[in-house]
């Protein structure tokens, strides 16, 4: 197969391409390295099966091209990050609207398979938990920054279904919650890289807020492997669904997880929200997915705990990360 992944020098989708090239198939990423980077694919970048390209999904003669050479499309080319959207949200908004339109309009011409990554931000301040897929989606005010991520993402929600919809263009939606593992980069805001990172260099752990609000950290890799299942099953078309871990931590006892883990010396800080985002800034409590769906229809389950998976994320930062962290690895 050959499989068109937008977003593929991205931290989820240098994953997704890997699992591709694993079974067999051909990869082409088409990437702006906007938040996506070089490094993530460098290693793949030797595989004949492998193909990329530098540019942006507003570009429509390269996606009708890249789409016309492919069988199926992943479509994870978006902003993310709360703390990239609420500084960018122009960019935020335009990325993630615009470059859905042109990847569906170009797929619908050669009715090629897409599956849209949304996100779990969906949800907003519905507190429906855990959250089912055809719940309610809460949207806070148009003047908070942070909910033009969620919007922008029900959007492209709404598109996708009406694609499959009124013109039979064979479309999945799926929700992400907090997917984590090595290559993610703390740089857009996400918590669990950022607190290893200063773990690790014996800064303060930031956590925001009173760190009651609660996540679900899934693995990356069984994410992808999610991923792959939807795209495999005909039965997943025209439909949304959860992909996460049910494991829910509260973010001070993660940042005291991490700080043992690495038996780091850093103090945890609480740092509040007006200052790590904005003022006025609405948090979502808590963020736990319902994954029977996932489970009934491709037999998902998470297969790490968080510990295994904080492990994982230590040791990419041990190995990987800048002299200032590991001396050894200048
Ligand atoms: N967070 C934190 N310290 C940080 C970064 C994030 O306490 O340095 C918190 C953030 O406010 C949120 C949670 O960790 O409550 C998860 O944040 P992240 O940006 O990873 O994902 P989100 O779930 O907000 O999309």
């Amino acid at each position: 197969m050959r499989v068109l992944i937008t977003g593929g020098a991205g931290f989820i989708g240098s994953h997704l391409s890997e699992a591709y090239l694993a079974r067999g198939d051909s990869v082409f990423v088409l990437d702006d390295l906007s938040t996506g980077s070089i490094d993530n694919i460098r290693h793949l970048k030797t595989n004949p099966r492998f193909h990329y390209t530098i540019e942006s999904v507003h570009h429509k003669s390269v996606v009708a091209e890249l789409v016309d050479q492919c069988d199926v499309v992943f479509h994870l080319a978006a902003a993310v990050g709360v703390k990239l959207i609420v500084d960018s949200p122009v960019r935020t908004i335009e990325t993630n609207v615009h470059g859905t339109e042109v990847v569906l309009a170009q797929a619908n011409k050669k009715k090629k398979k897409v599956l849209i990554a949304s996100t779990s931000e969906v949800y907003g301040l519905s507190t429906q938990v855990p959250f089912r897929e055809n719940g309610n989606l809460v949207m806070g005010a148009t003047t908070k920054g942070r909910w033009s991520y969620a919007c922008s993402k029900a959007i492209d929600e709404f598109l996708a279904l009406a694609y499959w919809r009124e013109k039979k263009l064979p479309t999945v939606v799926v929700r992400l919650f907090n997917t984590v593992g090595p290559r993610q980069t703390g740089q857009y805001g996400m918590v669990v890289p950022t607190f290893v990172k200063q773990a690790l260099l014996g800064l303060p752990i930031t956590v925001y807020g009173d760190g009651t609000q609660s996540r679900c950290f899934a693995y990356v890799g069984d994410v992808v492997r999610a991923l792959v299942a939807l795209m495999d099953h005909p039965d997943a078309v025209g439909q949304v669904f959860n992909i996460g871990s049910n494991e829910e931590v509260n973010i001070k006892t993660l940042a005291e997880r991490v700080k043992a883990m690495t038996e780091s010396k850093s103090e945890i800080v609480l740092v509040p929200y007006s200052e790590a985002y904005e003022e006025g800034f609405e948090d979502m409590p808590r963020r736990v997915p319902d994954i029977s769906k996932v489970s009934a229809l491709v037999g998902f389950r998470p297969s790490l705990t968080l510990d295994q998976i904080l492990a994982q994320v230590i040791a990419f930062f041990r190995d990987e990360a800048s002299p200032s962290i590991n001396p050894e690895n200048g």
